[in-house]
């Protein structure tokens, strides 16, 4: 495609960003029959444990942790209708989750069925944590964690980003069926230090794979399951972790690592197959620099109707326009929201964020304060399309729409509900978008 080519083109949908909204965002998008194209790299992704949370934690200053996220979504809707989540029908978010995980099974990362409540799983430093959606190489870990059942834990010598041993003396005294055992890895007995996402690759191949399954059977005692770091596979993980469980003859789970992990990689090219594979056209070394909107500019710009978005970075020059516009760029990590001496602002379009009158109370003096700090609640303010509001409390412009850890009113890592937020937010917008794409004019 040439240079004007890609001028005159007008997308349906023009996603901005890639982490886990952006993604699910042009997902959706180009599942409902949408042209999209999306600009980012989904370099956030890496960091994700493949865990799939809704949503574990409600409020949270009492930390109460809920069984099932349904349940507790509908407590959320009550407390504080205002939260990104309490604003979709708990029927949109169940479709919207549930095409999520078909979308990554078929782009071969498999999940655990979803079903009524939330799993708890053992993280990387040996603590319990709720999540809903778990891979399926993860998921045999949830009943050996629920049942305390007899289990052994293996690690292997000069893998940094886990430690068997430290899980179980965290977690050992109310598990004490739970041992360790560090083994080396087959072929790398002279390498002082050992990453995951090579091992994982490593053991792709039958013969380091057998070797490795050949030194842990002998150790397998009383287990009546065996848990490994998240290094059984990459691309093949659903391959890699079945010939683990056939041979060993258990059932066997992976444990997340220590970010940058497997699961991440896992997610990234998952995610990074679906949408190539609904047709999402990709900007992945560009970022957006600016957008305008068609009849805003005086002698020129966009036809109304449209937005302009001017890419910078290494494909820069180039100018996108679309009748809709999904903004997905995060809060501070991902540099949607930019936090200033005084001020936090909005990063692309300078739209008013929801946030704490000073910076003084962005932050409680204890960093484990138990309410949260204010500042992780900031974001925009969206209408009940998510549509973001301009100064006047009114849409910024009708085809504009905002999803993610971008929103306000909600603390997605305290409340465990990163993903679902993702997610769920992505499938409204995907069907505002539509909406207004067909002339519906986007309401919710
Ligand atoms: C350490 C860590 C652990 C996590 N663990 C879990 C977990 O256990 N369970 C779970 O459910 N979720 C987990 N998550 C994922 C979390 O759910 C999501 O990161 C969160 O929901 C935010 O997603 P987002 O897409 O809104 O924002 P981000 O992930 O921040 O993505 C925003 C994207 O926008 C891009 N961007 C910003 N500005 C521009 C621009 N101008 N042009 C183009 N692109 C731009 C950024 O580069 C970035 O890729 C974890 C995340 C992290 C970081």
């Amino acid at each position: 495609m040439s240079g004007s080519d890609r001028q005159d083109r007008v997308w349906d949908v023009a996603v901005i960003g890639a982490g886990m909204a952006g993604m699910a965002a042009s997902l959706f998008a180009a599942g409902r029959g949408l042209s999209c194209i999306q600009i980012g790299n989904g370099g956030g992704i890496l960091f994700a444990s493949g865990l799939l949370d809704l949503l574990g934690v409600h409020p949270v200053a009492s930390r109460r942790v809920w069984p099932s996220p349904w349940e507790g979504l509908r407590s959320l809707a009550a407390d504080r209708p205002d939260h990104p989540l309490a604003r979709i029908g708990e029927a949109s978010v169940r479709a919207a989750l549930d095409a999520f995980v078909a979308a990554l099974g078929d782009a071969g990362l498999p999940y655990a069925p979803l079903g009524e409540e939330n799993r708890t799983v053992l993280t990387s430093i040996g603590t319990a944590k709720p999540t809903y959606g778990v891979p399926r190489s993860m998921h045999a870990g949830v009943d050996a964690l629920r049942e305390r059942a007899p289990c052994l834990l293996v690690d292997f010598r000069g893998l940094r980003e886990f430690g068997a041993r430290q899980i179980v003396a965290t977690v050992g005294s109310a598990w004490p069926g739970l041992r360790s055992v560090r083994v080396e890895f087959p072929g790398f007995e002279a390498v002082p230090e050992l990453y995951a996402a090579h091992l994982a690759r490593v053991l792709e191949e039958a013969g380091p794979r057998e070797r490795t399954i050949g030194l842990v059977k002998p150790l397998l005692g009383d287990a009546c399951a065996v848990g490994f770091p998240a290094v059984l596979g990459l691309g093949r993980s659903g391959r890699v972790h079945a010939a683990f469980e056939a041979a060993l003859g258990l059932p066997v789970f992976e444990v997340p690592t220590m970010p940058t992990s497997v699961p991440g990689l896992r997610l990234k090219a998952a995610l990074e197959g679906a949408v190539a594979s609904r047709g999402v056209e990709r900007r992945l070394r560009a970022a957006v620099g600016s957008v305008t909107f068609g009849g805003e500019c005086e002698g020129g710009g966009p036809a109304p109707g449209t937005a302009s978005l001017q890419l910078g970075g290494p494909s820069g020059g180039e100018r996108v326009v679309a009748r809709a516009v999904v903004l997905a760029t995060g809060r501070f990590a991902g540099r949607g929201l930019v936090a200033g001496r005084d001020r936090i602002r909005e990063g692309i379009l300078g739209l008013p964020v929801e946030q704490p009158a000073s910076r003084e109370s962005w932050h409680r003096r204890e960093f484990l304060d138990a309410q949260g700090h204010e500042v992780n609640r900031a974001g925009l303010l969206a209408d009940e399309a998510f549509r973001p509001l301009d100064a006047t409390g009114k849409p910024r412009w009708p085809g504009l729409f905002a999803v993610g850890s971008i929103l306000a009113h909600q603390d997605w890592m305290r409340e465990k509900c990163g993903s679902g937020l993702a997610i769920a937010t992505a499938w409204a917008a995907a069907d505002n978008a539509a909406r207004h794409v067909r002339g519906g004019g986007g309401a919710a």
